[in-house]
């Protein structure tokens, strides 16, 4: 700042303020900011299946890649009928291209060997370190470290990167020694906080409880609430809306390859946040 000339000796003291050289920088930021390009963010499901969260995030503008290696599996109908059959690939879970673009990855690995209704087959105890029997759990077991394997790419990539991953709510998965050593030790570059939710509290007709690790999401995860912190648990206190009103869950005892795909109320909420978490990066160029 220009200082007077006081004593008229053509001499013009300069005194410069901290506080203002903070707005002039402050200011060129925000210019700065202003002026770069805005772009698309980009976003993997992996194991989409019914396609209904990438079909979200679609919706709002992000670029998405929908990757799904069943080929009965819904969303190769409902996105070819919206236009956005190109969305689609077809890929193994174990055989994932790089992710190293992607802002935000949802993983979902098929999940019958830690199902319920399939304990009796694959004999994931206590007593074999939940690792089971079949070709099926090792199966599982290999993607879960074959995924943690290029979610750390993108990570080292693009150290704002975000992932959610997602498993049926058991002691299976919660147990699983892969998911715990990548999603949960503290240590891990992946390390996650977890979410547990009711797909019935978003209008779903079964309950179907949820796991969902989320690495660096903290929103999403104080949103979803857990079993510790409920915020959409359905129980006796706080029915869904099926019970309130008398009725009760559809089961898919007996029916375990059939998918339920995520209710609208969820996947609108899950993008908006997600969106939230990471729109910084839309400045960030790739
Ligand atoms: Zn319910």
């Amino acid at each position: 700042m220009q200082g007077d000339d006081p004593d008229g000796s053509g001499v013009v003291g300069l005194a410069i303020r901290i506080d203002d050289i903070k707005c002039v920088l402050k200011e060129e930021e925000r210019r700065r900011l202003a002026q770069a390009p805005i772009r698309p963010l980009v976003m993997a499901e992996l194991g989409a299946h019914s396609g209904t969260l990438s079909r979200k995030f679609h919706e709002g503008r992000w670029e998405v890649t929908a990757y799904e290696r069943n080929p009965k599996a819904p969303l190769h109908a409902t996105f070819a009928a919206a236009g956005i059959g190109d969305k689609v690939k077809a890929m193994d879970m174990r055989n994932i291209e790089s992710l190293n673009h992607c802002d935000y990855a949802h993983v979902s690995p098929n999940c019958l060997s830690n199902s319920v209704m399939s304990l009796s087959i694959h004999k994931r105890k206590e007593e074999n370190n939940y690792e089971g029997v079949t070709v099926e759990a090792a199966e599982f077991d290999a993607t879960v470290s074959d995924v943690a394997d290029i979610l750390a790419q993108a990570k080292k990539s693009n150290p704002a990167f975000t992932f959610t991953f997602e498993q049926p709510r058991s002691k299976e998965a919660r147990n699983n020694t892969h998911i715990k050593a990548r999603f949960e030790a503290k240590t891990s570059q992946l390390c996650c906080r977890r979410a547990t939710f009711d797909l019935c509290k978003f209008g779903s007709r079964v309950r179907k409880r949820t796991d969902l690790w989320c690495h660096n999401l903290d929103q999403l995860v104080d949103f979803l609430g857990s079993e510790e912190d409920p915020r959409f648990i359905c129980s006796e206190a706080s029915p869904c809306w099926m019970k309130q009103n008398g009725g009760d869950h559809d089961t898919v005892r007996g029916k375990a390859k059939e998918y339920t795909p995520y209710p609208t109320d969820l996947v609108t909420m899950w993008k908006h946040i997600v969106d939230a978490s990471v729109s910084s990066q839309r400045t960030v160029p790739k």
